[in-house]
């Protein structure tokens, strides 16, 4: 198949799986100039998909690292109100909102950690409607990633300079299906595995998971009523839709205080375009009460301080080593991509559609059920072919999940 053609297979993809436009139906598309290209051929797409309107909001790098370099100190306590208002317009009319990423993961290596931090706060705290509107699906989103030249020579750095991007073109592909045959058609078969494997765990409803792996020992209590999740959604209105592509996980909650011991990150965390690696997080009735980090440590304290939720954890995420994503041997400093190589925990917010009847409840209810909340939601990586899971049922039976990294059912 031509490059061309996958693009568009891509665009496509975007359109009707990721996001899965409806009739009349209102895009937002956030992007960079990175993937101008592209997003040209999503906006044709959405169109004859039938949106109604479609809208882009265009950075660029450099104008991203010039406001964190140049920009005045008080403004980055500050977020526009602009960006609120257009983000709660789109919920209001319920459309769908697609970002395409094409970062550079050191965007903003050797910016003042305050000024990153700020801002991030700033963001979460002005954004609230629009983080609830994600967590609960309530609208359409998605997201999904072109290479751009940074992030490319970041991940194929032995490559000569020319070859760089299509690599990284031709690795994205195929994490996302893209090939051979009808890529919408083996999207399906995809999430219909995830669900069954998901509906394996939720049959089980093992009330906790035991971790050991080099670097790790860490017991995470699951509630009652949790419920496993895989990459595909829903909205309210029914309409399926694929928040990460690629998505190789089946994901839950954990019980916000039943989290104890330690855990090792097993791939670089890149965090507001700044790699975070070589760290140990030490758990004592869910909260973190030890952090540190060989690379990045400061910033990592930031996130563990952007507020009280940031200092528990809000996602539990598991993927075989023996993943499409993982078995292809390349880190990505990408976390939509490396999280789907690698079990994986979240800091921060709960997704409340982990939790029976979790969607209608209110921030102070699901606080007091022990779902945690926060401005924050960071997934970072733990797994390996070294790690094995138990899962133990509520009478206390200790059954093997994983092992050596793997599934073992
Ligand atoms: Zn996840
Ligand atoms: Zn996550």
């Amino acid at each position: 198949m031509k490059f061309e053609e996958k693009l568009e297979q891509y665009a496509e993809l975007a359109v009707k799986v990721g996001v899965n436009i409806q009739k009349g139906q209102y895009l937002l598309i956030n992007t960079s100039t990175d993937a101008l290209e592209f997003t040209r051929m999503v906006v044709k797409k959405a169109y004859e998909a039938g949106a109604g309107r479609v809208h882009v909001n265009l950075t660029d790098p450099y104008f991203t690292r010039a406001f964190y370099e140049f920009g005045n100190d008080e403004e980055f306590s500050k977020y526009p109100n602009w960006i609120v208002a257009q983000r709660d317009e789109l919920i209001e009319r319920k459309g769908a909102l697609l970002w395409i990423d094409a970062d550079d993961p050191d965007l903003l290596a050797g910016i003042p950690v305050g000024r990153i931090s700020a801002q991030q706060k700033a963001a979460g705290e002005a954004l609230v409607n629009y983080r609830k509107a994600v967590m609960n699906d309530d609208i359409a989103w998605s997201i999904i990633a072109v290479p751009s030249k940074k992030w490319a020579a970041k991940v194929f750095p032995h490559l000569p300079e020319d070859e760089q991007l299509d690599a990284l073109w031709d690795a994205i592909f195929k994490t996302v299906r893209i090939g051979e045959g009808n890529a919408v058609e083996k999207w399906r078969k995809h999430v219909n595995d995830l669900e069954a494997r998901a509906k394996q765990l939720n049959d089980k409803k093992y009330a906790k998971l035991h971790y050991k792996a080099p670097g790790t020992d860490l017991t995470i209590e699951l509630p009652d009523k949790h419920i496993w999740a895989s990459g595909s959604s829903k909205t309210p209105e029914g309409v399926t839709f694929i928040a990460n592509m690629p998505t190789e996980e089946v994901f839950t909650l954990p019980y916000k205080y039943g989290v104890n011991g330690y855990v090792t990150n097993t791939k670089p965390l890149v965090y507001q375009g700044n790699v975070i690696d070589q760290f140990t997080l030490t758990f004592a009735k869910g909260r973190i009460v030890k952090a540190e980090a060989k690379v990045g440590n400061d910033l990592l304290q930031e996130l563990i301080e952007v507020d009280e939720g940031s200092k528990y954890l809000g996602e539990v995420a598991l993927v075989p080593h023996e993943s499409p994503i993982s078995t292809s041997g390349i880190l990505y400093y990408n976390t939509l991509f490396d999280e789907n190589a690698s079990n994986h925990l979240a800091i921060g917010e709960a997704y409340p559609t982990c939790f029976e009847g979790g969607r209608d409840l209110e921030q102070t209810q699901l606080e007091s059920l022990g779902i945690n909340t926060s401005i924050t939601h960071e997934d970072f990586m733990i797994g390996s072919g070294e790690m094995d899971i138990d899962g133990i049922l509520p009478d206390g039976t200790v059954e093997p999940i994983f092992r050596n990294g793997n599934w073992t059912f």
